[in-house]
């Protein structure tokens, strides 16, 4: 389908971005790579009477290293967050959850915010944000605002950010030295959302075979918004990562799954699948820490 005839602008900055959206007001979408918003567009299910583009804000892309975070500008691609050598080297998490988004040509198009903003619980870097402990810096024409990951993520399509707000960077602690992590995703094909997936972040005391000194876990969707795991997380910390101690953090995790049955699968058979993607990741994000 076509999707219903909008208004394009194209600000040059973000100061302009934000007086547009203020003064257009709801009936304004931000634009940023299109591959969620174009695709709802043409469905009809989206039909804003404008279009602000982000893409000409050269100050909402890049990736840059300070104060112990690195931080991503909201307009920075899949393909750039997965060729970047400083997120190779202080955030290796961020790098394997992007390479299973989509395929190349949504990688090239689609952004680290738009992913964030569309408040999609089938999208791949809420649960990666929450795992990484990220922040994310709104600006609207109050200023500018600095909030957690947790508590960003409010519901189906649903976050945070008011409606005359940018998203404009991401804030991700760099991880401990020492740490592991891992996304595990299952995913019927190629170009498919997850059926489930989590993402983990560990540290051990005394390597892979050591204990659990800190664990981040975060699933995604197998409930209105990426989740955090935290009952999961709390029960890991001490422990060895054996059989038991798997059984009882995947266990705890599919307790707080609640999907919805679709073509990937019914509520069952999806929060058995995120259990075994929690137990997974946590294995090969041991494997990592040294
Ligand atoms: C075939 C296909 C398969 C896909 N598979 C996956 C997948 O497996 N995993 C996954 O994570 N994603 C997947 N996606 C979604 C893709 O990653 C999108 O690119 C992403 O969800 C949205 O990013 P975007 O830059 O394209 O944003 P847009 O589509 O341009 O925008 C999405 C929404 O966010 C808002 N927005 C965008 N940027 C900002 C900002 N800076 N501040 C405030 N609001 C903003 C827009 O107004 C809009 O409401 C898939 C998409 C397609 C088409």
């Amino acid at each position: 389908m076509i999707p219903a005839g909008f208004e394009y602008h194209a600000p040059r900055s973000l100061a302009d971005a934000v007086k547009l959206l203020s003064s257009l007001g709801p009936e304004a979408k931000l634009l940023a790579g299109g591959h969620s918003l174009l695709p709802m567009m043409k469905l009809r299910f989206a039909a804003p009477a404008h279009l602000v583009d982000l893409g000409r804000i050269a100050a909402l892309k890049g990736i840059s290293e300070a104060g112990g975070e690195v931080h991503i500008g909201a307009m920075t691609t899949e393909q750039e967050i997965l060729r970047s050598p400083l997120l190779a080297s202080k955030v290796p998490l961020l790098v394997e959850g992007a390479g299973w988004i989509s395929d190349p040509q949504v990688r090239a198009r689609g952004t680290i915010g738009g992913d964030i903003a569309h408040g999609d619980p089938g999208n791949d870097h809420p649960a990666l944000m929450l795992a990484l402990g990220a922040s994310f810096v709104l600006s609207g024409p109050k200023g500018e605002r600095v909030v957690k990951a947790e508590g960003f993520f409010k519901g189906l399509y649903d976050t945070a950010l008011a409606p005359d707000e940018v998203l404009t960077q991401i804030r991700i602690p760099i991880p401990p030295a020492g740490s592991g992590g891992s996304y595990c995703k299952l995913k019927r094909k190629t170009g498919d959302f997850a059926t489930a997936a989590a993402a983990v972040l560990l540290q051990m005391d005394g390597g892979p075979k050591g204990k659990v000194a800190k664990a981040s876990i975060a699933l995604t969707n197998v409930a209105p918004t990426a989740l955090k795991a935290a009952a999961a997380e709390a029960a890991l910390v001490g422990k060895a990562l054996d059989e038991a101690a798997l059984g009882e953090a995947a266990r705890l995790a599919m307790g707080i799954c609640a999907p919805m049955e679709d073509q990937r699968g019914d509520a069952a058979y999806k929060t058995a699948m995120c259990g075994e993607m929690v137990r997974r990741a946590l294995q090969a994000a041991a494997a990592k820490c040294r």
